[in-house]
């Protein structure tokens, strides 16, 4: 048995939750996958390879405990009759069978849903419109006496049923500004005059209520988690430490068995590196929890350092460590700290692509993860991978994340492995776009797969080593993967754009590529952003902090608009405004000349006159997939030279996100020697047929 380090020996005590106690101080939050209810088998394998990985504590995602309280389309976790039990069940076993204990997070979602699915009223502490993202035309009935009733009885009822399931912690959650207990705690959304309403101690009353109610009804058992947002964020006009905050820790500091505390709302907790690039970043708000409770706190901020772990904890500030994203990054963390492996933790680079199925209602996916989701479906595991049958040598062309990806899979699979490089450095994309500002992060992605494959033995890399078909063809690989990548497009060509904006041979034009290339700019910067994601604000803030006079234009109705997904545009739009980057939104450009360009606007057509010495194109990429189409066609040669296998992948195969270019690798790596898909390898959940 390995002897955990004697630095790290603290996190692997145990801690007392009322009648229960957690192995270590290892505790995965709740957290959206996308799975949840409609794909119970998928979310029962991915937590129960959280638990295997020696997280002493695997919760649930958000969990609707009644139709009225339905976020359809989004999906969640439902427990709204004993009907529901069983599937819980099957996620419970999964985290019990590695020893773990498992939490359930009780919701009812008061004014945040729409109740697509179930067509009830939303209900909430005032008639109000509902506040959820897609703005729907949609009203909520404030709750009467008998409402409250039947919430609380709710409540009762959903506890119960996670007590059949088997969950040893049962959440009542107030956080996100998503439930009904926050909603009435918050000033803006309660205007009653009766006892739930005025001031703090009868905006609070629902939440001690709800809490002594599940207490009555599985406290015996079951430990209680009180999930709590401390501070909103936004001022007086929300929830704050020193107002509601503090006060509901001196009311209901000894009721809950455990605290788990955060900020509000959804992306204030989880702020992207881009925004909060340090670990622990909402310590500000909850490091005085523990003044106020005897009880065990557990908080999150992205740990991903064992060493900050061990500090929050000795530090009096935490008792368990929290984490989503962390643990969805390597569910094996806790594992790898346990037995002296901390240089093998993948660390989390807080980009929010997790979160972006769930917004989308999609499986949960992961950049640095590639098996998150695929646990079930596939069968992937982040820890094993099977050995080939036949391990000959293969050759990975270009090292970024989708051929560092493969590279490091097909080695841990048996094969010695031959990278060649064009360029001087590991990591392609990663490597360039992680030297702009607020991409720092994405390094990890290439940090953590260097680790491997710059120490071991049957990996040889060369560098500064173009490689034309030729070069393929005598080498005698008989295992070719290309991932040469893709590059900007330099014609305006993008999304329905699809002829080349006239006159840029008047006007200077560059690419993301030349900037990161280190291009020069001055004077009035245009930037052309259809890519929608991160690419183009983080260009246009670059040059800004440069000095340059900067211009951003987009065809959609705001800065950055897919990132919303990843809960950044509104900061991202914001940062734009607030540095003096001037906005043209709903605009495309038409033509250039001279250092003029026209954009018009996308509902009227009418024009308008930019002034532009540099534009930057932020379109959408072409890959880089001339050597892969070479060799293709020259099929009776690749015969000759023995070539069994030439795989495209990642955005040399298709451009996409570095999350997409990973995925790709490291399913080519998987499925060889059959790298096209075998779809009896993809099983997906049919729902039942009555
Ligand atoms: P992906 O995201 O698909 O991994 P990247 O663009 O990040 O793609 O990485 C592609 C890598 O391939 C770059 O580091 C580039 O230098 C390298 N590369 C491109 N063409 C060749 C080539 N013909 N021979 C060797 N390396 C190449
Ligand atoms: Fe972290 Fe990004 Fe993975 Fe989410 S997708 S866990 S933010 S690396």
């Amino acid at each position: 048995m390995t002897l955990t380090d004697p630095r790290y020996a603290v996190l692997f005590e145990p801690v007392k939750i009322g009648p229960v106690t957690a192995p270590n101080r290892f505790y995965q939050v709740p957290h959206c996958n996308g799975m949840a209810h409609a794909r119970p088998n998928a979310l029962a394998a991915m937590r129960g390879v959280k638990a295997e990985g020696g997280w002493g504590v695997v919760s649930t995602e958000e969990v609707e405990i009644h139709p009225t309280s339905d976020l359809c389309p989004a999906i969640e976790g439902r427990l709204w009759s004993d009907d529901d039990i069983p599937y819980h069940a099957r996620t419970v076993d999964a985290i019990h069978e590695h020893g773990s204990l498992a939490a359930i997070q009780l919701a009812h979602n008061g004014v945040a849903v729409a109740n697509h699915f179930s067509r009830l009223s939303p209900l909430g502490p005032s008639n109000m419109s509902i506040v959820w993202d897609f703005g729907d035309p949609v009203q909520a009935r404030a709750m009467d006496k008998d409402d409250i009733r039947n919430l609380r009885h709710w409540y009762r009822a959903a506890a119960r049923r996670a007590k059949s399931a088997g969950y040893d912690i049962v959440y009542m959650y107030a956080g996100h500004n998503m439930t009904t207990p926050m909603h009435f705690l918050g000033r803006r959304y309660n205007d009653r005059t009766d006892e739930y309403g005025g001031s703090v101690e009868n905006r609070a009353r629902l939440i001690g209520e709800l809490l002594q109610d599940i207490k009555e009804e599985v406290g015996q058992t079951c430990g209680i988690a009180f999930r709590f947002a401390v501070d909103e964020m936004r001022g007086s006009d929300g929830i704050t430490w020193d107002e509601e905050g503090r006060a509901v820790l001196e009311m209901y500091g000894e009721l809950p068995d455990l605290w788990d505390v955060n900020v509000a709302d959804w992306s204030n907790d989880s702020q992207t590196a881009r925004f909060a690039p340090q670990e622990g970043y909402q310590s500000d708000f909850i490091r005085h929890v523990k003044e106020y409770t005897s009880k065990p706190v557990v908080g999150v901020g992205r740990f991903t350092s064992a060493d900050g772990m061990v500090g929050k904890i000795r530090k009096g500030e935490l008792d368990l460590i929290g984490a989503a994203r962390p643990s969805i990054a390597d569910p094996f963390l806790p594992e790898k700290i346990r037995t002296n492996r901390i240089d093998e933790i993948r660390e989390c680079i807080g980009c929010n692509i997790c979160v972006s199925g769930d917004n989308i209602s999609a499986p949960i996916r992961c950049t640095q993860n590639p098996t998150m989701g695929e646990e079930w479906r596939r069968g992937w595991h982040p820890e094993r991978i099977s050995p080939s049958q036949s391990p000959e040598p293969v050759l990975v062309v270009g090292s970024g994340p989708a051929g560092m990806e493969a590279a490091l899979q097909l080695s841990n699979r048996g094969h010695p492995v031959t990278i060649a490089e064009a360029g001087t450095e590991l990591g392609g994309r990663v490597t360039r776009e992680s030297r702009l500002q607020s991409l720092t992060s994405y390094i990890r992605v290439r940090d953590w797969r260097a680790h491997y494959l710059l120490t071991r033995p049957d990996v040889e890399i060369y560098y500064d080593s173009k490689l034309g078909a030729d070069d393929i063809l005598q080498f005698g690989f008989e295992h070719v993967f290309i991932a040469t990548g893709a590059k900007w497009k330099r014609t305006g060509v993008g999304r329905d754009n699809r002829t080349p904006i006239a006159g840029l041979d008047q006007i200077r034009v560059l690419t993301p590529d030349d900037i990161m290339d280190g291009a020069e700019v001055t004077g009035r910067a245009v930037v052309y952003d259809l890519d929608y994601y991160l690419m183009g604000s983080t260009i246009a803030e670059t040059l800004r902090s440069r000095g340059c006079d900067v211009a951003y234009v987009t065809d959609s109705s705001k800065v950055a608009s897919w990132t919303d997904y990843t809960l950044e545009q509104s900061r991202v739009q914001t940062g734009l405004m607030e540095s003096g980057i001037k906005l043209h939104l709903n605009r495309t450009i038409s033509k250039a000349a001279g250092d003029r360009l026209t954009a018009n606007c996308v509902y009227t057509g009418s024009a308008e006159d930019i002034a532009c010495d540099t534009l930057i194109l932020v379109t959408e990429r072409a890959p880089n997939d001339g050597l892969y189409l070479e060799l293709k066609e020259r099929k009776d040669e690749t015969e000759k030279a023995g070539i069994r296998t030439l795989e495209c992948i990642g955005d040399a195969y298709s451009p996409g996100t570095v999350a997409a270019a990973v995925y790709s690798g490291h399913r080519a790596a998987r499925l060889f020697p059959n790298c096209q898909d075998d779809p009896d390898m993809f099983k997906w959940e049919r729902p039942e047929v009555a």
